[in-house]
């Protein structure tokens, strides 16, 4: 199967409204130029060096989304043009982004990433945290940075049911989030599912499904 025919297949799949971010971390350049051919704008990779490279060889109409768990000194490379970071899962990344965002003058929109994996290698907040965070004023205080939604990773098994129940639980945490502290358009997305399990994603209200191996092929490292 060919890059284009992966695609095609998956936006068959896609329930309306869900964006497909298509995860190209490690892959090569030619390979993002084939999904670019075939309509696809939405790119995300994991490691920022990488992602600024790809950034200046591509077109620039690609949005470039940052994936993964994002270190606070490596920020400076992807700011001046990131779309979306979905990862943040601390309040001190998360003013780190402020300040970068403020040094390119512009606001750079963020997921809050929650853990709702039973694997405690998984990045995120839990909602006390969150809750803490969104009621302090040092949160108030930050003008360059936006969030837009929230994140998270189930667990890698094949159990379907506590796939299931883990993307509920972020539905929830979303639902609760937007009526409490969010008003009006910009709270919107919901980004979970990957290739093995964005099917049960979308069906817990998945808004961003992020797809590597289903598109470009198994990859060899991480
Ligand atoms: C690698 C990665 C994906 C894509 O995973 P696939 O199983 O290849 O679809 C999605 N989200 C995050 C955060 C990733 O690191």
């Amino acid at each position: 199967m060919s890059i284009v025919q992966n695609i095609n297949q998956i936006r068959q799949k896609l329930l309306p409204g869900v964006k497909l971010v298509a995860v190209s971390k490690t892959k090569p350049e030619s390979m993002i130029m084939e999904a670019y051919n075939a309509g696809q704008r939405i790119f995300g990779e994991n490691r920022p060096q990488e992602l600024k490279q790809k950034y200046e060889n591509l077109p620039k109409d690609i949005e470039w989304h940052f994936i993964g768990h994002l270190q606070t000194n490596k920020i400076k490379y992807i700011a001046p043009f990131v779309s979306l970071i979905h990862g943040v899962d601390s309040f001190r990344l998360l003013q780190a982004i402020n300040k970068e965002g403020e040094k390119n003058n512009r606001i750079i929109p963020c997921l809050l990433q929650f853990h709702i994996a039973s694997e405690e290698t998984k990045f995120g907040f839990v909602w006390e945290e969150v809750v803490e965070m969104l009621s302090s004023t040092e949160y108030k205080e930050l003008k360059h940075i936006s969030l837009a939604g929230v994140m998270g990773m189930a667990t890698y098994t094949d159990n379907q049911e506590q796939v299931s129940r883990e993307f509920q639980s972020l539905k929830e945490y979303f639902d609760r989030l937007k009526q409490q502290y969010f008003e009006g358009e910009q709270f919107k997305e919901i980004s979970m599912g990957m290739s093995g399990d964005f099917k049960i994603a979308m069906l817990h209200g998945s808004t961003m499904v992020r797809i590597g191996s289903d598109i470009f092929g198994h990859r060899t490292y991480l």
